[in-house]
């Protein structure tokens, strides 16, 4: 009898536990993905997710034909689609890996106990975390605040399983199902804006699996000290793969110590690992606390201040990188076109958002979460609150990133911001971070005429970071 593989955020064949333990046993086994996003309505992915997505599931389908497992597409109720795809297939079983959103666990069970009541054989595995949220606990049986005994604990339990081989399925025919093709899923943007996108990623298991083989042979080595640098090649760039399972963390995992073994300096690669442990705790936290993108952890919070008056102008100035301010600007613009922005930018960019623009953090988690293609329910919402200062391990509220300060520190020859805003190329890095303080003559050499090629500040940065400071204070004397 054959056996449905019900896929969603794990679209590879290696290391995929319920492909794995499908195909062992031994009938034919026939993959699905069903698009239901209605169904995830408080954790819905935006359009740069999902012009990620389509190009994954292509790269999955070719894969798994190779592998004699045919790839059927469904829309959803989930329910419906796997209870008719298992009748026309004969299919006894379905497996699939578990997610941990909430309102994806909350469908999942519905899913889970309708088809068992049907007779059905359902089994769901652990395949997208090292550690399930629910299993680290603290000494008092509860779970962590902090990230860095979350992960002492994480580092001190076993290894994790050595990765699984891909399955190969050879002459096993499998039944045939009607599938949707891929474009009626309408992933695909109607209006083309995605030309960025596609000259920067290559979605799929096999670019992802190499990604990785060159990252551990070319920047792991110096991860440690080139991470925070954003006109660097120094990170992985695997954020969207490990987002939709393309690899797992257990692949890295392994990788990693594979490289330490090669010869990978140690404080390198235990840093790399420990990135991959915010993820971990991201999704801790994220269980523990379900309204994680849009409540803060901290209550006080609830009642901040956030500024009213500039309405929409603002906003759509920091989205569109029009604010003045040249590290914001560029990782905005970086964001747009590409996707992704670098992590060290994330936190510049947001800080600005909620602290210099007192605008509210849900509006920037927000904006990250239709236009990243690694967005991830549990690491996006983590991120806002701690750039916000009001989630679990944050950084203080009144701790103000100045952005010119982090440029000068972080894009000392203003690499990256010179990559991102081809207005400023010419400015010398003396003023690259802060053209509004270059003398006249300075702006006339460099061809830049300020207003118009670009903006002033749309805020004085001391002013921001003091009304910030007041109206946190306005916080804490409520508390
Ligand atoms: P690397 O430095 O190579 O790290 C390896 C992997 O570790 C990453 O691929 C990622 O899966 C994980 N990781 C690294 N840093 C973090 C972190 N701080 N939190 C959680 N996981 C981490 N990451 C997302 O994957 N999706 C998001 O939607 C997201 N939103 C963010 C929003 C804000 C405001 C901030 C400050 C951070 C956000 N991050 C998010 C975390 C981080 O910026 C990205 O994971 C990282 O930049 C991805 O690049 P990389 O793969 O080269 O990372």
């Amino acid at each position: 009898p054959t056996t449905l593989v019900w896929l969603r955020r794990d679209l590879r064949l290696a290391d995929n536990p319920a492909l794995y333990h499908a195909a062992r046993r031994g009938g034919p086994v026939v993959a699905v993905y069903i698009h239901a996003p209605e169904e995830t309505p408080q954790y819905r992915p935006g359009a740069a997710s999902d012009w990620y997505l389509h190009h994954s599931l292509a790269a999955l389908e070719s894969a798994l034909a190779d592998a004699g497992i045919p790839l059927v597409l469904r829309r959803g109720p989930a329910l419906d689609a796997l209870r008719d795809l298992a009748r026309a297939c004969g299919a006894e079983a379905v497996h699939w890996n578990r997610l941990y959103e909430p309102d994806a666990v909350a469908r999942d069970r519905r899913v889970k106990q309708a088809l068992r009541e049907e007779g059905l054989d359902c089994q769901s595995f652990q395949a997208a975390l090292l550690h399930e949220p629910w299993t680290i606990r603290n000494q008092s049986g509860q779970p962590y605040k902090a990230f860095t005994p979350f992960w002492r604990t994480c580092r001190r339990a076993p290894p994790p399983e050595t990765p699984l081989p891909a399955p190969d399925l050879g002459d096993r025919p499998a039944p045939e199902a009607e599938r949707l093709s891929l474009e009626a899923l309408e992933l695909l943007p109607r209006i083309p804006w995605d030309d960025g996108l596609r000259a920067t990623w290559t979605p799929g298991e096999a670019a992802a699996l190499r990604r990785l083989e060159a990252f551990t042979a070319e920047a792991l080595p110096r991860y440690h000290q080139a991470r925070d640098l954003p006109a660097e090649p120094g990170t992985s760039r695997l954020s969207p793969a490990l987002h939709f399972g393309e690899l797992s963390p257990r692949q890295i995992w392994w990788q990693v110590v594979a490289a330490r073994e090669d010869g990978a300096p140690e404080q390198a690669s235990e840093t790399f690992l420990s990135e991959v442990g915010w993820r971990e705790f991201a999704h801790h936290l994220l269980w523990h606390h379900p309204d994680l993108a849009d409540q803060p952890v901290d209550p006080r919070f609830a009642d901040f201040p956030w500024r009213e008056d500039p309405g929409d102008e603002w906003l759509n100035a920091w989205q569109a990188g029009r604010t003045g301010i040249p590290l914001v600007d560029a990782g905005m613009r970086e964001l747009w076109r590409t996707g992704w922005m670098h992590n060290r930018v994330r936190m510049v960019t947001g800080s600005f958002l909620v602290k210099h623009l007192r605008l509210p953090w849900q509006a920037g988690e927000r904006w990250f979460r239709d236009t990243l293609v690694d967005w991830d329910a549990a690491s996006n919402a983590m991120g806002w609150q701690w750039v916000a200062g009001c989630g679990a391990d944050a950084a203080p509220y009144f701790r103000v990133f100045n952005p010119v300060r982090q440029g000068e520190r972080f894009d000392p020859q203003g690499g990256y911001v010179r990559r991102w805003l081809p207005a400023l190329a010419e400015l010398p890095d003396k003023y690259i971070h802060a053209p509004w303080e270059a003398p006249a003559a300075v702006l006339r050499d460099a061809g830049l005429t300020l207003g118009q090629d670009y903006p002033r500040p749309l805020i004085d940065l001391k002013l921001g970071r003091e009304q910030a400071l007041e109206a946190f204070q306005a916080i804490k004397r409520a508390d």
